[in-house]
């Protein structure tokens, strides 16, 4: 579609959905989602299916782990091994971890393996977080015909070279077994029966191209000719963000643009309908510190993507990174209304669009008597919600009027400290009063006060 159509188009509010879903565990005990969604039960490991305590192989100090469990240690050794292959680019070493019986699974490593060629890795390790991090079936257990087997959870950390200045961790169930006095890795998905599902990286989905911009680096599947439009709305997207949030954060973005929607579903773990209505999304840890959270990714999904203008694409892009410059400021007490609305209120500066066009959903309601009277609620932002654009158009149009009213700084100064963390020993803030106390000490405003503000101002503008 030509942008320069004489009616403005109006940017469909579902594709600009999020869901914050915690890729950077630190535990590595479960696949955790902090979830703006309701999207926890199809990660496959969420808390409630983790197995029983699992042993800290890696945390114990070297020496201990060296007598008390001889097996952990070759295994550690084995993945060393794997690991320096993967940091030296030696393909022969790598695949020779992989038991020679187990054909498929050799064959998907090799793929993977040239893949990932052409990113440039800083880091690459190995960690052996849990031993029997999961049963094998019985029928399984078979086909190895008495050989020794050993089932275990190992996260995957690597950082991007000059992107990442944190490590991305990615859990693997993997099945070793003992040929000949020698362990080695017979399977990555023995544990998906029983919910331990290992995390899926991009490169595990096609040949990766690689795609550097000013302003980061975008990793596409497949032939790579797409990948320069996206380079371009994150070079327009990471500066654009940066004149709003100021410089405490890395000013950097890792794009990952899969080949379509169900890859798009893989990399996060869920269902591929799941996500058949967002253009993109940012994974990530809520609260992760300035450098973690530059582990940060936005995902986009290149099916929705292709039904943008370019100006919609690029409100989109700087949304989502948006939501990458503020992490370290976006704690799980930070209303939905105030993430979605502040990564919404960048997104739309100018962007041209206007509140006529942009909140048609809530312009209606207010048209039609239905006028606001509370700030939405963090449950009104659930994926599942049918008025789901009313709730970012309202969220949206708060942080309008505080940049209106009390500029576009105080905005910024608001969502920290709403964000700041707690002082040591201090647990974790309500929401209620994280708000009150932030809409008093930077707004000089009650926060009955400001609601009645913003209602009105809802109205006025929508007319
Ligand atoms: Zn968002």
């Amino acid at each position: 579609m030509d942008d320069r159509s004489p009616r403005a188009r109006r940017i469909p509010r579902w594709l600009l959905v999020f869901a914050a879903i915690c890729a950077a565990i630190s535990t590595g005990i479960a696949l955790g989602v902090i979830g703006l969604g309701s999207d926890g039960s199809s990660r496959g490991s969420a808390p409630g299916a983790s197995p029983s305590p699992p042993v800290q192989a890696a945390d114990l100090p070297a020496g201990q782990e060296k007598h008390t469990d001889p097996r952990n240690e070759a295994i550690a050794r084995l993945l060393e091994r794997r690991a320096t292959a993967v940091r030296t680019h030696d393909r022969a070493a790598y695949l020779a971890t992989i038991d020679p019986a187990a054909k498929a699974f050799h064959d998907a490593q090799a793929a993977a393996f040239d893949n990932a060629a052409q990113i440039p890795f800083a880091s690459w390790d190995y960690e052996l977080v849990a031993a029997d991090a999961f049963t094998l079936p019985e029928q399984r257990l078979a086909t190895f015909a008495g050989a020794t087997v050993f089932a275990a959870q190992v996260d995957l950390t690597y950082r991007i070279d000059g992107f990442d200045s944190a490590p991305v961790r990615s859990p693997q169930y993997l099945t070793f077994v003992l040929r000949d006095g020698a362990w080695l890795i017979a399977a990555d998905t023995d544990g998906t029966d029983s919910g331990m599902r290992g995390a899926v990286q991009v490169w595990d989905l096609g040949p990766v191209a690689v795609l550097r911009g000013d302003s980061g680096i975008v990793l596409g599947v497949g032939d790579g000719t797409d990948l320069r439009s996206y380079q371009k709305d994150m070079d327009t997207a990471v500066p654009d963000v940066h004149k709003v949030w100021g410089g405490v954060w890395a000013g950097k973005a890792v794009v990952i643009v899969p080949a379509n929607q169900e890859q798009m579903a893989r990399l996060l773990g869920a269902e591929p309908q799941q996500y058949a209505r967002i253009a993109a999304v940012t994974t990530g840890e809520r609260g992760a510190d300035v450098d973690a959270a530059a582990a940060d990714r936005v995902i986009v999904n290149p099916d929705a993507f292709r039904e943008l203008g370019a100006v919609e694409r690029r409100v989109v892009m700087t949304h989502e990174i948006t939501h990458v410059a503020s992490r370290a400021f976006t704690r799980n007490w930070t209303p939905t209304w105030l993430s979605e609305g502040f990564a919404d209120y960048v997104g739309y500066l100018n962007s041209g669009q206007t509140i006529r066009s942009a909140a048609p959903e809530l312009r209606r309601d207010v048209r039609e008597g239905r006028v606001p009277r509370t700030l939405p609620a963090d449950e009104q932002f659930e994926t599942t919600q049918e008025a789901l654009p009313q709730a970012y158009e309202m969220g949206w149009l708060a942080c309008r009027m505080i940049a209106e009213r009390w500029g576009q700084e105080k905005l910024v100064e608001f969502y920290r400290a709403v964000g700041e963390a707690p002082p040591p020993g201090v647990g974790q803030p309500d929401q209620k009063s994280r708000l009150t106390s932030a809409f008093v000490s930077v707004l000089r405003i009650s926060p009955a006060d400001f609601t009645t503000q913003w209602a009105a101002y809802v109205q006025a503008q929508v007319k």
